[in-house]
């Protein structure tokens, strides 16, 4: 028999039938569900508590997935991008961004992004395919392994958000599995509060996966028209903003939980004050702060930047009507690290 069964591809409901199926109890998937989600194992012999007969048998199966680690960069700032490589040589980024009060993991969901918006270079470099789930969750695993952080005291990722590679909501049932593995145990779990899932507005299937979704939304908004939006991100066309404002609205509703929209400041294209206050209008009744983003460019890119000072009177206005507004100065700017431009120097 073959290990080729990947074991993190499985939810703890998946893995409890599984065993099922080969008569061991439920508490067996949970005991090693620990061993690889709080103690960071990545080998079933290392599990001492389970007997030497399971581990045979999930030898025999299973493996626990690590993507190879082909290159890492480390900025000034702490932030350390990692390029992986995956069985397929496919290779994926993720970032490691560590703050004064919390420490970020920004993870990819896919190999490239089919949703096209102009400004992005994931976009404009097309889509290959979906992560499966081990691909998603070893994301976060490996950075731990990197950083050796696999024990209490030094268990420092305390914030995911899903802002690497690719449209999460376009591969959601792995999306799901992995941040449902990531909540597993008590030592290294990360809480749905501190987990952000950012889409650019797949309305049919955030209507449909909302009433669980527990997750912080973000919403990759970028204008304040539809003519705008749809210019810059012709997905609009499919799903316009009416659509998926009303979708947030819900959201609002169901989870009394704010709405983080992420604004790219593109210089002549949404960052006038006539935008603002069309943005203030078009969010008027929905619980929500703004993120407004800097430009990254990128080789090939067609935009420029709004200035910085463009961007704080934008800034000020959002605040003065009421909604709350940030300026996002991208970490790691210095190793291209910017979520929304992962990839590119590898090419
Ligand atoms: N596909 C999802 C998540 C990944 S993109 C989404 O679009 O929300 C993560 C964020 O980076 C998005 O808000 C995206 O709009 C932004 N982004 C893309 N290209 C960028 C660029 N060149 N500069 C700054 N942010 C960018
Ligand atoms: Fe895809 Fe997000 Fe880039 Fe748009 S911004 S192309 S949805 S990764």
């Amino acid at each position: 028999m073959s290990n080729n069964i990947g074991i993190l591809n499985y939810n703890k409901n998946q893995l409890i039938k599984l065993f099922n199926n080969i008569g061991l109890p439920k508490f067996r998937a949970t005991q090693v569900l620990d061993w690889i989600y709080n103690i960071g194992c990545k080998s079933f012999h290392d599990m001492t508590n389970i007997g030497k007969e399971l581990i045979d048998i999930l030898n025999n199966n299973y493996y626990i997935y690590r993507p190879t680690i082909v290159k890492t960069d480390k900025s000034i700032d702490g932030t350390i991008k990692f390029l992986l490589q995956l069985k397929d040589n496919n290779t994926i980024e993720t970032v490691f961004i560590p703050e004064t009060n919390r420490n970020t993991i920004c993870i990819s969901s896919q190999v490239g992004c089919a949703v096209g918006c102009k400004f992005c270079n994931t976009g404009y470099n097309g889509f290959k395919r979906n992560l499966n789930a081990e691909e998603i969750v070893s994301q976060v695993l490996i950075v731990k392994d990197y950083l050796n952080s696999w024990t209490i005291q030094k268990n420092i990722i305390t914030n995911i958000v899903v802002m690497g590679m690719g449209e999460p909501l376009f591969n959601w049932n792995n999306v799901s599995i992995a941040l449902e593995n990531l909540q597993i145990g008590n030592t290294q779990k990360i809480s749905t509060k501190h987990i952000t899932v950012s889409t650019s507005g797949i309305v049919p299937v955030l209507s449909k996966i909302i009433n669980n979704f527990d997750y912080n939304l973000a919403i990759s908004l970028h204008a304040p028209t539809n003519e705008i939006r749809s210019c810059i991100m012709p997905i609009n066309n499919l799903y316009p903003l009416n659509d998926l404002l009303n979708t947030c609205k819900i959201y609002n509703k169901l989870h009394n939980k704010l709405i983080t929209f992420e604004y790219l400041m593109l210089d002549e294209i949404n960052d006038s004050e006539r935008h603002a206050k069309q943005l203030i209008k078009l969010l008027h009744g929905i619980k929500c702060k703004v993120n407004l983003i800097k430009f990254n460019s990128w080789e090939g890119d067609i935009y420029t930047g709004s200035s910085m000072n463009k961007i704080e009177q934008f800034c000020k206005i959002l605040n003065k009507s009421g909604i709350t507004s940030t300026i996002r100065c991208s970490k790691g700017q210095d190793i291209m690290a910017a979520c929304g431009q992962l990839q590119s120097q590898n090419k």
